[in-house]
């Protein structure tokens, strides 16, 4: 029995009090159990004989809460299996598996609320009983005229106020009321509309993942922006879908992403499930309802969708398989989605299916080595030539405002010739400092090692790590001098090309855009529409937003990712640059893209633009070959946070004494402080723990976790351990 509760194991408990010839409960159905003291929801793992424990010792189920299994067998095989590898209480994976109200008892199948007469009910009803009470006898009538039932929504139907009517005779024993088991039939999804002829890239893709549908098989469907990835994955969630089979499809982020779930509903006329982290906790339980009943045969989700239950699963798609936040990295359990869906196809012997047009290097690695077959869309349909890269060297080129005048030259060439411009600065606000120039005073974060960033527009410091918030002073709090905004974010860009291009409709895009509900539409109808015809963003505007008269991208500070401690920052970089640039271009016009640096000789620039994304992943695999990082090593990083240095650093020094003397093939190395300690008032460090061989590290763990846990200093510092961490800071 899994139970969630941070003990590392699963519990024995005695099958329920049943009836003669009652069926057992079944792996993955929940039972409520007695655990100490309290009363939990827990869920069947396996059904065995005999415990280690003596009989007298276990505990009897108290109650079974699912007839049929909340979990199907390829769901339940992939908690078991996230709980060993990424070391974590096998309950508390379950618990971030299922909904909430499911965690709490909710019934997994829909039901609805049911009143019958009992036979003294029908009695008294033929008999006008009872007199003295109107109402009552009114819904006695009332039920007796449906045939002696009613389910809930009809009751109110006849009276609003039937619930107070129906309380007293049920305890007179005239009415019983039952939570019945909704009947979904299962919807034949059918397809809308016909999509377009495939191209013979797409055709050979959609082909051979097809011909892999009835075992495991992972593919990379690579191809850059507009290349018709998403064609694929409808022709072959139709194929699966033919076969009578269910869809799962991952992506990154559903508010940033709305055409992929709108081409899914344009295409299939069936219930799809939505999962995201926006939802409600019954709104999740609704969508979950429909995957489990396998009413809706697409399930479309962020993250945690990779846990959803489906009937006769066919197909798992993750899309923009590179993304970082597939990766789960804060909390107690920290699972890559993406990792999780191959594993889970593995267990459900179907098709994986892996899109990008920046496959992250783990991908083109497990390409490298077999294990994935790589499938190519080079051509964009109707259009042959990809988007001119150039460097703009902001050494020797004039700049103001951050923008150099090579830049505005060609805004001014692209706007003249009637098409629109993007702006990428990976960087919100005004501006990323607040300077007193008279004494050098920098408007810090007393919470974090972090400067405070400039919000002009609402006239606010704030701070993007923790959140503070504070009004924008006139005065240097120190010395009483007038302070300068120092640097530039998106807000001020947008500023500066207002003023260098009057009469210009200018949009932004970043993430005090997108709180706003609404806003986000409305920036992606004024560039569709061609109203705007300058886009200010950051990141955001990499999410599949197709606006064809877009024909220049200008990237305004490439060498944030040059030289960062991180060694994926490279990644990011090259990532982020090919990503925007797919921006450029659309539809039959070509594309420009120039990017200001610095540093226009530097090795990961250059082979990007010689040979593309191609040359740089080739470059940097050999990078990470060289020193050793993944994908050629493993890694786990013990992360901890305390109120002190001390505490946080003093918790990681102790759990690498515990350690000993590690394997010859692992390596600790730390335990270091964050890149940026201080954070929401919380110090922060890590230790980590690398290996090249994924077995010696498992081993380690296994091991020395309990060593862990078992320190003092444990219970002191908060921490948690990162199996495969995406960032290290
Ligand atoms: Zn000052
Ligand atoms: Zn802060």
């Amino acid at each position: 029995m899994a139970v969630d509760t941070p003990l590392r194991r699963l519990f024995d408990y005695l099958p329920p009090a049943m009836p003669e010839g009652a069926a057992e409960p079944k792996p993955g159905a929940r039972v409520w159990v007695p655990f100490g003291r309290r009363r939990l929801v827990g869920m069947v793992m396996d059904v065995a004989d005999r415990s280690d424990l003596p009989p007298e010792r276990l505990k009897p189920i108290l109650e079974v809460l699912d007839a049929a299994p909340a979990l199907e067998a390829s769901a339940l095989e992939l908690i078991r299996w996230a709980a060993e590898y990424y070391h974590h209480p096998v309950g508390q994976v379950l618990a971030a598996a299922l909904p909430a109200l499911l965690r709490r008892g909710a019934g997994v199948a829909a039901t609805e609320e049911r009143w019958a007469l009992t036979g003294s009910g029908s009695d008294a009803a033929a008999a006008g009983e009872p007199r003295r009470a109107p109402r009552q006898r009114a819904l006695l009538e009332f039920l007796l005229s449906r045939g002696g039932t009613a389910v809930a929504g009809d009751l109110a139907g006849h009276s609003p106020l039937w619930r107070d009517a129906a309380r007293p005779l049920e305890q007179r024993g005239w009415l019983a009321r039952a939570e019945v088991a909704l009947v979904e039939a299962p919807e034949p999804a059918q397809v809308r509309a016909a999509g377009p002829t495939l191209l013979p890239e797409q055709r050979d893709a959609v082909e051979r993942v097809a011909a892999a549908s009835r075992a495991y098989a992972a593919f990379l469907l690579e191809g850059v922006t507009g290349s018709g990835k998403t064609e694929v994955y409808l022709r072959l969630t139709e194929e699966a879908l033919a076969r009578g089979r269910a869809v799962l499809v991952l992506v990154p982020e559903i508010g940033l992403t709305p055409q992929l779930v709108g081409r899914f509903r344009e295409r299939f006329a069936a219930p799809l499930a939505v999962l995201h982290s926006a939802l409600t906790d019954s709104e999740r339980l609704a969508a979950w309802r429909a995957a489990w009943s396998g009413r809706a045969r697409i399930v479309l989700g962020t993250r945690s969708a990779v846990f959803a239950p489906l009937q006769d699963l066919g197909l798992i798609v993750v899309d923009e398989e590179h993304d970082p936040s597939f990766k789960q990295h804060e909390g107690a359990l920290r699972y890559s989605a993406r990792d999780l869906a191959v594993v889970r196809a593995r267990h459900a012997s179907v098709p994986v299916l892996l899109g990008s047009a920046t496959p992250s290097l783990e991908t083109l690695h497990n390409v490298a080595a077999s294990r994935y077959t790589r499938l190519r869309l080079l051509r964009r349909p109707g259009e042959s030539r990809p988007p001119l890269l150039k460097l703009i060297d902001l050494r020797v080129s004039a700049i103001e405002a951050g923008i150099s005048t090579p830049a505005v030259l060609a805004i001014e060439r692209h706007l003249a010739a009637g098409a629109q411009v993007l702006i990428f600065l990976n960087r919100r606000g005004f501006a990323p400092t607040l300077l007193c120039t008279a004494c050098g005073w920098i408007a810090p974060c007393r919470d974090c090692d972090a400067r405070l960033t400039v919000h002009l527009a609402a006239a606010r410091l704030r701070c993007h790590h923790c959140g503070a918030d504070a009004p924008l002073p006139e005065r240097c709090p120190q010395c009483g001098f007038a302070v300068k905004p120092v640097g530039q974010g998106t807000e001020r860009i947008e500023a500066a090309l207002g003023a260098r291009f009057p009469g210009v409709s200018i949009v932004r895009l970043d993430r005090d855009v997108v709180r706003r509900r609404g806003d986000l539409d409305e920036v992606v109808r004024r560039m569709s529409s061609g109203e705007a015809r300058i886009l200010v963003g950051t990141q955001m505007v990499t999410k599949g937003h197709d606006f064809p008269n877009l024909t220049l991208v200008v990237v305004l500070n490439a060498d944030q990712g040059l030289f960062s401690s991180d060694f994926r920052a490279p990644e990011r970089l090259a990532q982020t640059i090919v990503q925007v640039a797919g921006r450029a271009g659309r539809g039959n016009k070509p594309g420009e893209v120039l990017i200001q640096t610095e540093f226009p000789q530097h090795p990961l620039l250059v082979s990007l633009l010689e040979r593309g994304y191609d040359g740089f992943t080739d470059a940097a695999l050999e990078e990470r070959l060289q020193a050793s990082w993944p994908p050629f090593s493993r890694l786990a990083a013990l992360r901890a946070s305390g109120k002190t240095r001390e505490a946080a650093l003093g918790f990681l020094t102790e759990a690498r004494a515990a350690a000993g003397a590690p394997p010859r093939v692992l390596k600790l190395l730390g335990p270091v402080p964050a890149a940026m300690a201080k954070r929401a008032g919380r110090y922060h460090a890590q230790l980590l723990i690398e290996s090249r061989e994924r077995r010696v590290l498992h081993r380690f763990l296994d091991g020395w976790l309990p060593q862990v846990e078992a320190l003092k200093s444990a219970q002191r510092a908060r921490w948690a351990l990162d199996v495969d961490p995406l960032e290290l800071f």
